[in-house]
């Protein structure tokens, strides 16, 4: 079996173990969030040779260059020695808590206002860090040179860190974040091309992004939204996107629930599958699939098998799988 040797100490994997696995394993404390190769905060550096190809899916052709990998997809074949990246491959810098706005019964609106040298495209998501637990938001807002990111956080029944930031983070807060990752993004290059977008819950938060993104940069295809829900307390920006739909007649937006019997103005059903029949052939659309993993997933299937070319198909699945991580380093000793 191949082993790691880490911090001078070597650990021999089992079977098909992941980095990750084999650290955890061991009582070895580094970060990690989703497990899955999404959230990113599981990083770590090759010292002295290339790690797995499929260990490097999603990270920035700068980190894959100089040895980065993520630990929960690397399954080496033989023995790696492996260090944690520094600061300044990754930087986790001081965020601070700006504002807090509800926007319907579980989703909580928080703006963070981040030091002049993050920037970030409309779509992508962050990490934050509290309590040594890493979770990831997608960024809500197009950048307006004010330095603020909104975020659309919702409730998560005993959720560790959506409970935090819903009832005791405060605005005036500092906080820890780091990234941006993903490519939830709009493409400005491709104006005349049509977009699918398709959301469950927070999913929306993404979507609102490159939505607005594409409407500020003059996007003349059709725009077709489908959020959905399975309760009314995960539906929200209700008016915002019914405002816009007046405003551009090529944004389209249906909201779905998946609950008995949905009042009236909101369509019964999964969102995915009302956006899927209502647009069976997708051979040159764009594609956005954001929240639910399962939903994602096999939306993703689907609309690939709709002709949908999987270049043109961006995702941020929700994946969850949260294990204590150490300490983050304070939001005081980081730079504004
Ligand atoms: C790329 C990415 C982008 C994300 N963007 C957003 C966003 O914009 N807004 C947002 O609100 N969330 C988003 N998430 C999910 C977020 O990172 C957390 O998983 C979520 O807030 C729950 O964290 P928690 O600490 O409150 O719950 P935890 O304490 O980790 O979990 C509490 C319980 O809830 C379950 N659980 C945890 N997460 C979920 C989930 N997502 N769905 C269903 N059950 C869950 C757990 O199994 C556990 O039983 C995103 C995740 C990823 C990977």
């Amino acid at each position: 079996m191949p082993s790691i040797t880490f911090e001078g100490q070597r650990y021999v994997l089992r079977e098909q173990e992941s980095v990750l696995e084999g650290l955890l394993r061991h009582d070895v404390s580094v970060l990690s969030s989703c497990r899955s190769g999404v959230c990113q905060s599981c990083i770590m550096r090759a010292v002295d040779q290339s790690p797995p190809a499929e260990s490097q899916k999603g990270l920035k052709e700068s980190l894959r260059s100089r040895g980065h990998f993520l630990a929960c997809l690397c399954r080496p074949e033989s023995d790696m020695e492996i260090t944690l990246p520094g600061n300044a491959d990754l930087p986790w810098v001081s965020a601070k808590v700006i504002g807090k706005e509800r926007l319907s019964e579980r989703v909580m609106q928080l703006t963070l206002r981040c030091p002049d040298t993050f920037s970030f495209q409309a779509g992508q998501f962050i990490n934050i860090i509290h309590d040594d637990k890493v979770r990831s938001y997608s960024v809500a807002n197009v950048p307006n040179g004010m330095r603020t990111l909104e975020l659309h956080v919702y409730r998560v029944d005993n959720g560790r860190i959506s409970n935090w930031i819903h009832n005791d983070l405060a605005v005036g807060d500092a906080m820890s974040i780091q990234g941006p990752f993903g490519d939830c993004v709009y493409n400005p290059a491709a104006p005349d091309q049509p977009l699918l977008l398709i959301g469950t819950g927070c999913g929306l938060a993404a979507l609102r992004g490159v939505i607005h993104n594409a409407l500020q940069q003059g996007h003349t295809a059709p725009i077709h939204l489908f959020h959905g829900s399975r309760a009314l307390d995960g539906v929200y920006l209700t008016n915002e996107m019914r405002a816009l739909t007046e405003r551009y007649p090529h944004f389209n937006y249906t909201v779905c629930l998946s609950s008995n019997a949905p009042p009236s103005g909101f369509t019964p059903g999964r969102a995915a599958d009302v956006a899927l029949a209502q647009y069976p052939q997708l051979k040159g659309w764009r594609v956005y699939l954001c929240g639910n993993t399962d939903m994602v997933k096999t939306a993703k299937r689907k609309a690939f098998l709709a002709g949908a070319a999987l270049k043109d198909i961006h995702s941020d699945p929700f994946e969850f799988s949260h294990a204590m991580s150490p300490a983050p380093p304070s939001a005081a000793s980081l730079s504004d």
